[in-house]
């Protein structure tokens, strides 16, 4: 555990090395954008390894979510860079002529970043790209309930960063995260439960530290009439329970117009079997609950319905089946709470409003899905329902555009990121009016006599 004394010893090196200066060139962000990325080449047999043994993730949906997502934003981040740098030319008003204008991006020095379990790796080093993009130093803070994975960030940075710009502080988030933020960082970028995020906003308020909270939420999926059913359960199990359910943007629970219900269920029910086989315990591509505080929780959904497809439960190996759950009530738990796991409520509609108002029950999902034909039924749920993102006829994968922000709303968090928006999270936006000299319009200064006349003709 680290102490008091070294964690004011980290902090004074990274001031340091910050206020230098070392980090502000474009050639150096560019040079440890690669050197990041050639770590991550070094150590993605290390990375496979840890994600296996933390949540039995299959190497291909560990390298896809965890390794390869970062790859691409690497690349994409540092495509754009030099040009993001850039200072940009705006137009200036008419009352300050002769000026121009410009808005440019400037690091904000100290970052913390504190991660969750669930994608320990990408959601530890994906802000950190942004922060090094940002000409920022940072200090990462990775899950304790991924532990292989954490040893793997802490190995992988100490080997790559000196510790002054970029470095590793493990263990308990209650202890050190109030040790870490009892000094003045620029900016804390946190990915975690509503709970947490709340305290992080509390510590933050004593050096008015701005914060990112991408946090959780309840995220609905659904299904209207109008809807290719085979392509949507697809595309509706595959998102659920990738990651056995473990994902921030996992569809939570399901509305299905009450025509469709039977032909959609038995189509889950065809893709569970069709993708993990008739016991998914057996199944390599089928991850684990990270532990068994989490088991007991989700498991204990399990109760609050009628099991429509799974239940199967394995405590000691942690494992829960992936599972369509029926006749659950929105006063339960499971209708409460975020699920987090592979339990699926599967919940009927009749029209689209009262669709809209179950929704707003758990208000501000981190994410919404909706899978119909009609446009009128995507532009209403997009129009009238307050959410972080999403996709139509599709889910997860909004994610994985760097064109698109991601980020919560509301309960589900505050800020975005991802390509321009990690590099807009990580700077600040300083702007600048440069007057020049050969002329100085009068009008502004006193004595003002008859002049409020011409300045109404200009300023109106
Ligand atoms: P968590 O809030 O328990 O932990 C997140 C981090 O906070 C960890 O590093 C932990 O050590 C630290 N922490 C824990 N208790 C703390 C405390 N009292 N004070 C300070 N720091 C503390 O979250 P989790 O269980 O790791 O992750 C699951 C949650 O994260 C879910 O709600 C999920 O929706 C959310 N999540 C959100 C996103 C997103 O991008 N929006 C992504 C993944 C997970």
């Amino acid at each position: 555990m680290i102490s008091n004394a070294q964690i004011s010893q980290l902090y004074n090196a990274q001031h340091d090395y910050f206020d230098s200066g070392v980090t502000h060139p474009y050639a150096f962000r560019k040079a440890m954008l690669q050197k990041l990325k050639k770590a991550i080449q070094r150590y993605e047999p290390r990375i496979l390894e840890a994600l296996k043994l933390d949540l039995h993730k299959h190497p291909l949906e560990a390298y896809s979510s965890e390794v390869g997502f970062l790859y691409e934003e690497i690349a994409y981040i540092a495509a754009n860079l030099k040009q993001w740098m850039e200072p940009e030319v705006v137009t200036s008003p008419f009352v300050t002529y002769p000026s121009s204008s410009r808005v440019y991006r400037e690091p904000l020095g100290l970052t913390l970043i504190i991660a969750p379990w669930n994608y320990p790796f990408m959601l530890q080093l994906s802000p950190l790209v942004g922060a090094i993009a940002g000409g920022n130093c940072a200090i990462l803070k990775p899950s304790e309930l991924a532990p292989h994975t954490a040893t793997v960030i802490t190995d992988l940075i100490k080997d790559t960063f000196e510790p002054a710009y970029i470095s590793v502080v493990e263990g308990e988030g209650g202890t050190v995260i109030p040790a870490l933020m009892a000094f003045r960082f620029d900016h804390v970028f946190f990915t975690g439960s509503i709970p947490v995020g709340k305290k992080i906003m509390e510590m933050a308020v004593p050096h008015l530290t701005p914060v990112t909270l991408e946090l959780g939420g309840k995220s609905p999926c659904v299904v209207d009439e109008k809807v290719n059913v085979k392509v949507a359960a697809k595309r509706i199990v595959w998102s659920k329970f990738w990651n056995a359910g473990q994902t921030c943007v996992a569809p939570d629970y399901l509305l299905v117009h009450h025509k469709i219900k039977e032909a959609l269920v038995a189509a889950l029910k065809e893709a569970i079997v069709e993708f993990f086989g008739e016991n998914p315990a057996a199944s390599q591509d089928y991850a684990r609950m990270i532990n068994t505080r989490r088991f007991d929780a989700v498991a204990a959904y399990l109760k609050e319905g009628r099991v429509l497809h799974g239940g199967q439960t394995d405590r000691e190996q942690r494992y829960i089946a992936p599972t369509l759950l029926e006749e659950v009530e929105w006063d339960d738990p499971v209708m409460q709470e975020e699920i987090f796991g592979p339990v699926l409520p599967v919940l009927t509609f009749e029209t689209l409003p009262q669709a809209i108002q179950a929704i707003k029950k758990n208000p501000y999902p981190l994410a919404l899905y909706v899978f119909t034909k009609s446009k009128k039924t995507e532009k209403a749920l997009i129009e009238q329902v307050r959410f972080g993102g999403g996709c139509v006829n599709n889910a997860l994968v909004h994610l994985t555009n760097p064109e698109l922000p991601f980020g919560g709303a509301g309960y589900s968090g505050m800020g975005q990121y991802h390509g321009r928006y990690s590099f807009d999270t990580f700077t600040h936006a300083k702007g600048m009016l440069k007057t020049a000299t050969w002329l100085d319009v009068p009008v502004k200064y006193p004595p003002f006599k008859n002049k409020l006349g011409l300045l109404k003709k200009i300023m109106k």
